[in-house]
């Protein structure tokens, strides 16, 4: 496979023709299936461990999503993202749990809820842990902007190794730092998530305070955690709350949608994932190229920072996917839609 254009490595532009996508691929792989072995100090240790396979992929992915980026080699580029961030994230898994001394704070204690005004109080979950599609899996959010950075990938990872612990022992049974580090971080997202509702009704919208689960990535891969966390975070809470999930998992189907507000994403009005919809879902579409479904409770116009897709189609559409810079949160476009326990 050739490529005609360049990306830079290294801040020396790499010419695709000269060495081809597989190449930079295959880099990746033997970089990581390297790095899985050694064993790490600290954070800054992992991140300069993983530093060039991080490169490279940070590099695929920006290209990709780079306006000067023919079609054809986007499509090419897509491809293989999925691929290549997974590399990184399996591999950084592998290494992390030989030993997970130096990272228990970053594990128990801290970072499992991402915060920022952009997407409020969310989960960042490895892509490893997604089904994809043939689109979402080189089109997804996750190679944008931040999100392709190699500490956002870590964060993800983190976060996984937490989970398959909690997954591993009975939670009666996980000793009590470990234990109360994990719910004083679900009653700081939760403390958050109400100043955050507080702000918005300071400027004149009202609405409740909300958590997203899985931001990027698929808790829904693990859904007795999942219905679990949701149950702790309205129990914490005092009712007062909510739970959100937007996900596209096959697993999705073991999701309780009476304690959390599960969108369900598809890809068409034919999509066979409808199937995997629990009960009570809302379904929400991923449109591709701006293409709109009426079918379904919203459409999520294709965009990329400042790429936008003009919407061809009909359908209810997020104001945030048709004019990113002028609605950038759904408070700015007084927008519950996601939100709503009914619609
Ligand atoms: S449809 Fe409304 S609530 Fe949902 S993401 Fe867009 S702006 Fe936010």
């Amino acid at each position: 496979m050739k490529l005609k254009n360049k990306i830079f490595i290294r801040q020396k532009p790499i010419k695709w023709n000269e060495l081809g996508l597989d190449f930079w691929i295959s880099e990746i792989e033997c970089k990581c299936k390297a790095a899985s072995k050694v064993e790490h100090s600290n954070f800054n240790h992992l991140i300069e461990t993983y530093h060039e396979a991080g490169r490279i992929y940070f590099s695929l992915a920006a290209r990709s999503r780079s306006r000067s980026c023919p079609p054809e080699e986007k499509a090419q580029i897509d491809n293989r993202l999925f691929l290549a961030r997974t590399l990184i994230e399996n591999s950084m898994i592998e290494s992390i749990s030989l030993n997970l001394d130096p990272f228990f704070d970053l594990i128990f204690k801290k970072g499992f809820f991402g915060y920022s005004t952009k997407q409020g109080v969310t989960v960042r979950f490895p892509l490893s842990t997604c089904k994809p599609t043939k689109r979402c899996g080189g089109g997804c959010y996750a190679h944008d902007g931040r999100d392709k950075h190699l500490v956002s990938i870590a964060r993800g990872v983190f976060n996984f190794l937490a989970i398959q612990y909690f997954q591993s022992v009975n939670f009666f049974e996980i000793p009590s730092t470990k234990r109360d580090y994990f719910f004083s971080q679900i009653d700081k997202a939760i403390d958050y998530a109400k100043s955050e509702a507080n702000a918005a009704e300071v400027n004149g919208y009202i609405r409740r305070p909300r958590i997203r689960l899985s931001h990027v990535g698929e808790l829904a891969a693990y859904p007795e955690f999942t219905n679990w966390l949701s149950k702790h975070i309205t129990e914490r809470s005092d009712g007062t709350v909510d739970s959100i999930i937007y996900t596209r998992h096959p697993n999705a189907s073991k999701l309780d949608a009476q304690s959390m507000i599960v969108n369900f994403t598809v890809e068409s009005n034919l999509d066979i994932r409808k199937k995997y919809a629990p009960i009570g879902a809302h379904l929400v579409a991923s449109s591709w190229g701006g293409h709109a479904y009426e079918s379904v409770s919203v459409n999520f116009l294709e965009h990329h920072g400042r790429t936008n897709f003009q919407m061809t189609g009909a359908g209810p559409v997020c104001p945030v996917t048709v004019n990113h810079e002028l609605t950038p949160t759904c408070d700015s476009a007084r927008c519950s839609r996601c939100f709503s326990t009914s619609r």
